[in-house]
């Protein structure tokens, strides 16, 4: 057995040098475990060695045979070389051709045996083999984990005459070098410590890690390269149903204040809504009073298409905590959408002034953003403050639903008798985010916590990255939504979608065009050559807020908003001054904008039910679950709306994505085809997962979630702290110190 070790740094390791390890660091690999873990993402099948007299033009195939005759020619007109070889085997000869490739002869030489691998052609008369993967016949050795056998007469092959792994390249380092560099690797290798248990490994089937090491990257037949991907998926979605299931349990055993819903109080609360809630939010509703009224914590998600109406049932879950004495921490992702939400509380807060007179614990609401701290009492009370002054509100408890940004967790505010968070657009918040408010207070209590997302969570993904969670789903919208019309505009239709939307607008309604998403989608931490991306996606709403302002739409107001724009212009009303991101949504909202140029901003939540166009410029450039969010900004009112999807790209495939936006009947559907066109990573965004890539397409495959998922239960359910399983128990901390780290 060998002795290289997994951690040994490549430098270290005769044969790999100064020169492959620049190459490989591209790739982030400076182990060699990195190495061997880079995985082979397919396999060409060149294991059948064909008679040459057998070959078919079209084929792609091996031969055996003798270079009888090897030669290097050069082109007059093109300055080409081409290499031109002869290969004999028993029934017949071949000829093989290589463009560019001198280098060739200082390896195939006249006189010796080779694999040749590449698609058979047919030249004037004859079949010839057209750039071949070639390989000396080399004496056999061991695998990793395989028996030896010292006077075994075999070949063994690495390129050739057997399933080849193709590898994620970089430069400098092709799928040849790759497999030159493993081989030799995993025969030096240590023998692996096996952590599966190994009646699980039995149970679903599953190789063992070293043989399932050997097979990945050079497997005899593509079932035993199968099994092998499969093990290494199923070892992290093994890994991280344990943690979820794990921190359900430990959750489970916490202790959260126990909030009863006086249901009497409620149906007096419900009329005074503006609308009747419909089922599938009473359903919501109903579920999540279960959960709080509990002493333990909830840990839920509520989720449902754009528009469908989660803020409602949120805050009518906040009120019922205010009521009862508990705070609330509601958490938005924009300074818009908190502002948003700010203002539904004071509007129902207004409504129902009747019950809150009478409820002991008057609810009163506070707003604390980077750039705003606000208050209200009902009654129409309500002041702007000092973020001090709020804090202090807060703390000692006059204010009971405070609504914010980052800053609530930013600014470390401190809450007197915190009962419940919610967390709005919850998939733009990283696990992290969510653990550090949980984290925050230091009471023996734990709040319930409730997040809220439109991007629906396909079944796969529920059942392993947010596996700790309870779901709630709103699956109606409210009645007397229209459908939205969606079109895919060319460039060649700009000129029409342009006369449309002047005709909408002087009908009275209003328009947001989204401008091409360049910024990288999480803002923090960005290196510098982000923040010019990110200046650039600011120039280009600038450049299309001029084009459409000064050419195309003169006569039309035509406003901008974006990311760079202070939030809210501190104390006072933003009244002739610079504009904000807040006074540019009042306007917006107030009817003084007819069109809305913007970022991405505008992505989330946003509600302004007079606005019934939305025109997507670059659409082809976001993902489709995000496009099916922009949509969902208009058809909240009364008239027909609008969505514009402009594409500058012809490319058959962008518009194929594009239309299953047109088609798709809810969330649900496209966010399950988003995740099979763009993967996991894309989809959840990368700072959610940290997930290997293996990993990530096992996410999209049931059967190895559902097994993984079994597999977690029953163990966890036998021995709830894996006493029999320390190896097992050790990679789930290294897991959660990675997951909390990150
Ligand atoms: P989302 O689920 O996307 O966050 P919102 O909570 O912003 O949706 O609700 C969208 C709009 O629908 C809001 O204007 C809200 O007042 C309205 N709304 C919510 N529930 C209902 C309902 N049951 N009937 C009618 N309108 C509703
Ligand atoms: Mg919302």
């Amino acid at each position: 057995m060998g002795t290289i070790k997994l951690e040994t740094p490549l430098v270290e390791l005769p044969g790999i040098g100064p020169r492959f390890s620049k190459y490989l660091k591209q790739l982030g690999i400076t182990t060699v475990k990195n190495l061997l873990w880079h995985f082979p993402f397919r396999y060409e099948d060149f294991s059948q060695i064909y008679r040459i007299a057998d070959l078919e033009p079209g084929q792609h195939a091996t031969v055996q045979g003798t270079i009888e005759d090897i030669k290097l020619r050069r082109t007059w007109r093109r300055h080409m070389s081409i290499v031109e070889a002869t290969i004999v085997d028993d029934s017949d000869s071949i000829r093989a051709v290589w463009f560019n490739q001198p280098y060739i002869l200082n390896t195939l030489r006249t006189g010796r045996t080779a694999n040749l691998s590449g698609k058979v052609s047919l030249g004037d008369h004859e079949l010839y083999l057209s750039h071949p993967i070639y390989e000396l016949i080399q004496p056999r050795r061991q695998w990793v984990g395989a028996p030896t056998k010292a006077s075994e007469e075999t070949y063994e092959t690495r390129h050739t005459g057997r399933l080849v792994p193709i590898y994620p390249e970089t430069r400098g380092l092709t799928s040849k070098g790759f497999r030159f560099l493993i081989q030799p690797l995993l025969k030096k290798l240590e023998r692996l410590t096996e952590w599966i248990p190994t009646p699980i490994l039995r149970a679903h089937k599953l190789p063992n890690i070293n043989t399932a090491l050997g097979a990945i990257h050079f497997p005899e037949s593509i079932e035993e390269a199968t099994a092998a991907k499969n093990r290494f998926a199923f070892e992290d979605l093994f890994l991280i149903q344990l943690f979820n299931l794990k921190q359900k349990l430990k959750l489970a055993e916490e202790k959260a204040p126990s909030i009863p819903t006086d249901i009497d109080h409620l149906k007096r609360i419900l009329p005074l809504l503006p609308f009747e809630l419909t089922p599938t939010q009473k359903r919501s509703l109903w579920e999540i009073i279960q959960d709080i009224g509990k002493p333990r914590p909830m840990n839920r998600l509520l989720q449902g298409d754009v528009g469908s109406g989660k803020t409602v049932v949120a805050t009518l879950a906040a009120l019922i905590a205010a009521i009862n004495g508990y705070q609330t921490a509601f958490m938005a992702p924009t300074e818009v959408l908190a502002r948003q939400h700010f203002e539904t509380l004071k509007k129902l807060l207004s409504r129902i002034e009747s019950i809150r007179d009478a409820s002991p614990n008057k609810p009163a609401a506070g707003l604390l953003t980077s750039g705003s701290a606000e208050v209200f009492y009902g009654d129409g009370l309500g002041e702007k403050l000092s973020k001090i002054r709020l804090a202090e509100k807060i703390r000692t408890g006059e204010i009971s639903i405070v609504i914010g940004t980052h800053a609530l967790i930013e600014k470390r505010v401190g809450f007197k008798n915190l009962g419940l968070v919610i967390v709005d657009e919850q998939h733009r918040f990283g696990v992290r985010q969510r653990a550090e408010l949980m984290k925050q207070e230091k009471s023996a209590l734990i709040p319930h916590f409730l997040s809220m997302s439109a991007t629906p969570i396909p079944r796969t993904l529920m059942l392993t990255i947010f596996g700790d969670l309870d779901i709630s789903t709103i699956t109606e919208l409210p009645a007397g939504r229209k459908n939205i019309v969606t079109k895919i505009v060319s460039p060649t239709d700009r000129e029409k979608a342009y006369q449309f939307i002047r005709t909408e607008v002087k009908k009275g309604r209003q328009a947001f065009v989204i401008c091409p998403r360049i910024e990288p989608s999480d803002q923090s931490g960005l290196t510098p050559d982000q923040r010019e991306l990110f200046k650039l996606e600011v120039k280009s709403v600038k450049d299309e807020y001029e084009k459409l302002s000064k050419n195309i739409f003169p006569d039309l107001r035509v406003a901008m908003l974006h990311g760079q724009m202070p939030a809210h212009s501190g104390r006072g009303l933003a009244s002739g001054g610079k504009s904000t991101k807040t006074s540019v949504m009042n306007e917006f909202r107030d009817g003084k904008i007819d069109i809305l140029v913007s970022t991405s901003v505008i992505e989330v939540g946003v509600d302004v039910p007079n606005a019934t166009i939305m025109m997507i410029e670059g659409s082809d450039r976001f993902g489709l679950a995000q496009l099916y969010q922009f949509r969902g900004r208009v058809g909240r009112g009364e008239h027909q709306s609008f969505c514009f999807l402009f594409t500058d790209s012809n490319a058959k495939t962008t518009n194929l994505r594009l239309k299953a936006i047109l088609e798709a009947k809810n969330g649900f559907e496209l966010a399950e085809k988003d995740l099979k066109i763009r993967g996991p990573g894309e989809f959840l965004g990368e700072t959610q997962t940290g997930l290997p890539d293996v990993a990530m397409r096992g996410l999209q495959n049931m059967e190895l979630v559902k097994s993984s998922r079994e597999a977690a239960v029953k163990i966890l359910t036998t021995d709830r702290e894996l006493k029999r399983y320390p190896l097992l128990r050790e990679k789930l901390s290294t897991l959660q110190r990675e997951l909390h780290l990150e």
